[in-house]
């Protein structure tokens, strides 16, 4: 495989319509983002060479950090090496042996590093059961320190969290919420993610989001009250004692915000195209679980199934991945579709034609 950002792969001497990739945008290799970097690397040379915290920290950094902040309309914000990273930082810093954090039990598994390394309590609730959660927290209730963390759009099944609900919840039970939006930023909420969409953004505590996945670039942030973010920079070690973002990354970063904070065009677009491929796909007769994003699965159940079905659409020009436990639950295997906003009608003709086909050989 080569190139996997490109909405065309080569696969074994096969052109491949691309549904694997997070580039949901597009927007990768956009010449907006290309020409952001190229002016970074040209002012700043290839490496940042230390720690922010040394002498890693550039204008252009703190520029990112502002612009974040402003984007997510919160105090202050920190940017930083990757999600992964990201996760480890707000957990650490924000939990202790003292705390107990609840976490959807689908949550990203750098969520789950985070905790670990926190040394706090780390309590597991059924997928988007908030009566579970509301048990556990119950449960839990003379905890001087607790954390919920979900993501928003889970990578998947392509389900949103409830946040609306979750709000109140954590509010009752004087828990702090922490938002991973990495499949949300540059997607909902005109690219703010879920919390904006639903117009919660002031009353979720820690806003997490990358700069990897729709945005096109690399790297991560923290967006919160001006303490929580302190807290980042002071007691996230993953911030601390890592080399900061090569400034070409942070100058495609830079051109990404630009890009989504002035034309929408693109996230409608991919809402508009999901859509219309989750009514294409329940026609056929397809279980796409509680999808409603962008990430669509099919499921198929066994691993032999889901492997056979993603050959057969490679044999029509599509591929999308096979994802079978144990990152999917046993017995859940499934056909993961990452639909992007420069799909265009032949691209989508191609995907129905390879879909009905699908059905049509086997039955869902
Ligand atoms: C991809 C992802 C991450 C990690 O982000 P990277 O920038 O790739 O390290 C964290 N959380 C979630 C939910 C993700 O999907």
């Amino acid at each position: 495989m080569d190139r996997g950002a490109e909405l065309y792969i080569e696969h074994g001497g096969r052109r491949l319509l691309n549904l694997a990739s997070n580039n949901y945008l597009g927007l990768a290799g956009a010449p907006e983002l290309r020409d952001g970097a190229i002016r970074a690397v040209q002012e700043y040379g290839a490496s940042s060479g230390a720690s922010r915290l040394v002498t890693g920290n550039y204008a252009l950094y703190d520029q990112l950090d502002r612009e974040i902040a402003a984007f997510k309309e919160q105090e202050d914000a920190v940017c930083l090496g990757s999600g992964y990273a990201a996760n480890l930082c707000v957990l650490s810093s924000l939990a202790d042996r003292n705390t107990v954090v609840f976490s959807d039990r689908l949550n990203h598994a750098s969520i789950v590093d985070g905790i670990l390394l926190s040394r706090a309590e780390h309590v597991r609730y059924r997928h988007n059961d908030l009566d579970h959660l509301a048990a556990l927290l119950s449960k839990h209730a003379d905890v001087p320190r607790k954390l919920v963390v979900t993501d928003t759009v889970f990578s998947m099944d392509g389900d949103v969290a409830d946040l609306e609900a979750l709000l109140p919840l954590c509010r009752d039970h004087g828990a702090l919420l922490v938002l991973d939006e990495a499949h949300a930023t540059g997607v909902l909420g005109r690219g703010r993610g879920l919390a904006h969409a639903l117009g919660l953004q002031d009353e979720v505590d820690v806003h997490m989001g990358t700069f990897s996945k729709a945005l096109g670039s690399y790297g991560a942030f923290i967006a919160a009250r001006r303490d929580i973010v302190d807290g980042v920079r002071n007691f996230g070690r993953a911030f601390i004692f890592s080399t900061s973002l090569p400034p070409a990354v942070v100058g495609a970063s830079l051109a990404a915000l630009a890009v989504v904070r002035g034309d929408h065009s693109r996230s409608e677009r991919l809402m508009l195209l999901t859509s219309q491929l989750r009514g294409v796909l329940r026609r056929l007769g397809f279980d796409i679980g509680s999808s409603s994003t962008q990430i669509i699965p099919i499921l198929l159940g066994g691993n032999e199934v889901a492997l056979a079905a993603r050959d057969f659409l490679m044999d029509q020009g599509v591929f999308a991945p096979a994802i079978r436990p144990p990152t999917v639950p046993e017995g859940s295997a499934r056909l993961r579709l990452s639909l992007r906003a420069d799909l265009e009608e032949e691209d989508m003709a191609l995907l129905c034609a390879g879909l009905e086909a699908l059905a049509a050989q086997g039955g869902p």
